[in-house]
């Protein structure tokens, strides 16, 4: 998260989030957050480890062995994995890798094949 902008108006720094609105509390003044960037909120963007944006359905290469939990195997450098689903969470892929199954991935481990 990056800090909030200061205040468009006074430049105070004590700027604060109230649903979509900033608000300063030294000068009262409302503004909308949603310029630029803000303005798509909520829609995260996902970058593999070269920084490729990620989308449902790309097809990846996993960039390192993975080990799996419970001794399930490795997954090997260079393993493609197609039709990944992008999910919000700590590992934020969704996928099947043949011969492995339903996993999740995290995308720093992973390169788009373009
Ligand atoms: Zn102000």
């Amino acid at each position: 998260m990056s800090a909030l902008p200061p205040c468009p108006k006074c430049n105070s720094e004590f700027t604060y989030e109230d649903g979509a609105q900033l608000v300063c509390p030294e000068c009262a003044h409302e503004w909308s957050a949603t310029a630029g960037e803000a303005a798509d909120e909520g829609a995260r963007v996902y970058r593999d480890s070269v920084g490729n944006i990620l989308q449902d359905g790309d097809t990846v290469t996993v960039i390192k062995d993975l080990k799996l939990k419970g001794g399930g195997g490795t997954v090997k450098v260079g393993t493609k994995v197609k039709n990944i689903r992008l999910v919000d969470s700590d590992h934020d892929i969704d996928c099947k890798i043949e011969g492995f199954g339903a996993m999740s991935l995290k995308t720093e481990f992973v390169k788009k094949v373009v």
